[in-house]
């Protein structure tokens, strides 16, 4: 099996030690499926304070990330990962979606940079980086929870990552549809009962329920994806 690695350039290393941790991708690391290395940004500062940030040219507010030590980590981590595909967190980046997420999960190597402050020297993303990801039309405060969405999401598509029993296969966006709505015991609670289908012990009724209420769901909360699917 291939071991997959995420090297993560980040002024927080210390805000992915619960979330890398814990359930699947402290499983993954521990099968040795996956290594996940954070690096300090300002271990790569030439100046005394340790400082990665400026303010800007031309004026504005707020303070803009440096090109140096964002170039000096790069280095340093090309080193030992040359053909490493490198990813800059960012709003203004291509969405995130399942799709790149499963185009990622065929890489070996990713490097993820995490922006903090108004963001990051313009220098970086033309002339240091592979590709600018945004994981969705909202601003955060910093890169490192993007940078968590994006390894948890490309790390559940790893060959062995999940367990068998944890299947990838039918899930929401998969087919380019949502999941359809799942139950489990009580048959009735309160009054609330699970539909007479899914107990009907037919698996062809059983499948043909689950695909038209996939699709039900996704016409109605969707629109977008279910045009998508009509026009495929
Ligand atoms: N001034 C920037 C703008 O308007 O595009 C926002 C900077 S944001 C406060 C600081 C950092 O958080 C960004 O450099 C980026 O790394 C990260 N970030 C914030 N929202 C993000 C998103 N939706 N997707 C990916 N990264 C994001």
């Amino acid at each position: 099996m291939r071991r997959h690695r995420f090297d993560i350039v980040s002024i927080f290393p210390g805000m992915f030690e619960s979330p890398f941790g814990d359930s699947i991708i402290h499983r993954a690391r521990e099968k040795g499926l996956l290594e996940i290395r954070v690096h300090d940004l300002r271990d790569f500062t030439l100046n005394k304070h340790r400082k990665v940030d400026d303010t800007p040219f031309g004026g504005g507010v707020g303070m803009i990330m440096n090109v140096e030590p964002i170039a000096r980590a790069l280095e340093a981590i090309k080193k030992e990962v040359p053909k490493a595909r490198t990813i800059l967190l960012s709003p203004g980046g291509k969405p995130f979606d399942q799709k790149k997420a499963s185009q990622l999960a065929h890489q070996e190597s990713l490097i993820l940079i995490c922006g903090r402050y108004e963001g990051v020297d313009e220098r970086v993303r033309l002339h240091f980086v592979d590709e600018e990801v945004s994981i969705g039309d909202y601003i955060l405060t910093g890169g490192e929870i993007p940078a968590m969405v994006l390894v948890e999401t490309v790390s559940r598509l790893i060959p062995g990552v999940l367990g068998d029993s944890e299947s990838i296969v039918e899930e929401s966006f998969a087919g380019g549809v949502l999941e359809y709505p799942q139950y489990t015991r009580p048959r009735d609670f309160k009054g609330f009962k699970v539909p007479d289908v899914l107990v009907s012990g037919d698996p062809k009724k059983i499948r043909a329920w689950q695909k038209t209420e996939a699709l039900k769901k996704t016409e109605s909360v969707r629109p977008d994806l279910f045009e998508k699917i009509k026009r495929a």
